[in-house]
């Protein structure tokens, strides 16, 4: 019987070695926590959104970049359907909301966690709790022999022999989850190349104080484009924004960083957060507040606001165009003398706001660090794996799964369904492996 140690109790280590033992293996699983899936707890702001009901097809176009063509295999084998099906098998409900995120019925991160440990102990599966992995171990030429543990309470190293090794340690962001990146280390020092490493799907710094001053407000409905320099590199015709103490979060703003984490941070996210800064000029947000409406047709609308209130002054005239938040800051910005009578504003004046509406601009200075980012850009080169089984083409018997490698998606449950199918395809393939 083939043994295989699992290094890693989160979403894909846990897939990995269920199948792995389902597949005929004797399975060790280590987690350096305390407890299985950490990192599982906090998704889906504890409601974990485990997959998306989507086609294969439809999974890959959420995937970020080129990469998603490694992927093809994976959701061929696994796909949002049998991640479904394995859950209700499992005995966890099963719910489908906005956007076909799934979620359980019961809104419990836990319940998932709970779900996947029943099967880990119904596969016969070794779970090591409080066991970090420290190193792996080779033999002649480099053949993987197994991988030297620690216990985290006695501090003793004892060596658990393998016949393959799965490495599922997940990425940088949250570390506190466990998430550190020893799987990084081990890939290095197996050979392996690893993609410079960002944080996505995560908010921004931005430059402006009065970005600030919007603190708390959430924009529905608005277009939003992110530039480099005169190119868009990411645009929603209809998007969502929050401003924040430091910036800029929200759907729009965590989708636009998936686009932008590589392109900002070509050789990887400084240790040092002052060195962030996106670029000297940085990246220029602009919102339209009114989509809807063109140049012409939001000028009528303006003129139509300023004569029904044609006696009030000019802010307080415009209050029904914008949150009240906003009012104040969108004066300031156009120039116009708060306290002019809206009867006394000129066609110029009237042309300056409606462009201010459509294009109110602002600059993004920096991706938030490590400790807010949902998921880790960059991570073991897909081009050393098998995109059928994950395992190494450079270390026979070393696979991956999960955030560790160099694949990351949008939000909506793209990400746990990597963990999903790239668990299954390692988990499976290094059980069967001759
Ligand atoms: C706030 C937040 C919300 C999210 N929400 C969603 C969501 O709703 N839907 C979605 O699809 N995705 C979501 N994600 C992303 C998702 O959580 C990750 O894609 C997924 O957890 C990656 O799984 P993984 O198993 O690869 O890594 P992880 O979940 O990070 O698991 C890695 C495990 O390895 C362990 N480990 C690391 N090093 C060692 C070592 N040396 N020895 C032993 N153990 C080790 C860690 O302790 C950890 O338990 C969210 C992420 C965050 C941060």
């Amino acid at each position: 019987m083939r043994t295989i140690v699992v290094i890693g109790g989160g979403a894909a280590g846990m897939f990995a070695a269920v199948h792995a033992a389902r597949s005929g293996a004797s399975v060790v699983l280590v987690e350096k926590n305390e407890k299985l899936g950490k990192k599982i707890y906090i998704t889906g702001k504890g409601r974990c959104n485990l997959t998306n009901h989507s086609t294969r097809d439809e999974l890959l176009e959420a995937v970020t970049g080129r990469r998603s063509r490694f992927l093809y295999s994976a959701f061929s084998r696994w796909d949002a359907e049998d991640t479904i099906r394995f859950f209700e098998d499992a005995g966890l409900r099963l719910k489908e909301e906005r956007g076909r995120r799934m979620f359980p019925v019961s809104d419990h991160a836990s319940d998932v966690t709970a779900a996947l440990a029943g099967q880990l102990k119904t596969a016969g599966v070794k779970i090591l709790l409080e066991t970090e992995a420290v190193s792996l171990t080779t033999g002649a030429e480099g053949a993987l022999t197994g991988v030297r543990v620690r216990s985290c309470r006695s501090g003793r190293d004892q060596i658990l022999p393998a016949n393959a090794c799965i490495i599922a340690t997940g990425g940088l962001s949250y570390p506190s989850t466990g998430s550190t990146g020893d799987g990084y280390r081990f890939a290095g020092e197996t050979g392996h190349t690893i993609n410079p490493l960002s944080p996505s799907l995560v908010p921004m710094d931005t430059d402006e104080s009065w970005t600030r001053e919007l603190q708390g407000l959430t924009l529905k409905n608005v277009g939003v484009r992110f530039k480099l320099g005169t190119k868009t590199v990411y645009a929603e015709e209809i998007g969502e924004l929050l401003f924040t103490h430091f910036g800029i979060s929200g759907p729009a703003v965590l989708s636009a960083s998936s686009v932008l984490s590589g392109k900002l941070y070509p050789n990887g996210y400084p240790a040092d957060k002052t060195g962030s800064k996106m670029t000297d000029a940085g990246v220029q947000v602009e919102i339209d507040l009114k989509p809807a409406l063109t140049h012409d047709e939001l000028d009528k609308r303006v003129l139509r606001e300023l004569a029904a209130h044609h006696r009030q002054d000019f802010v307080n005239a415009i209050r029904g165009l914008f949150p009240k938040k906003l009012v104040p800051v969108m004066v300031r910005l156009s120039g116009i003398d708060p306290a002019k009578k809206a009867d006394q504003i000129s066609a110029k004046e009237r042309s300056r706001f409606v462009d201010l509406t459509k294009h109110l601009t602002f600059t993004a200075t920096a991706l938030r660090g490590w400790s807010e980012a949902v998921i880790t850009h960059g991570g073991v080169d897909t081009g050393q794996l098998d995109p059928k089984t994950m395992e190494s083409k450079i270390t026979p018997g070393l696979y991956f799964a999960g955030e560790v490698i160099d694949v990351d998606a949008l939000t909506g449950g793209f990400n746990l369904q990597i963990a999903w199918s790239t668990g299954y395809a390692a988990g499976t393939a290094a059980a069967e492996d001759s």
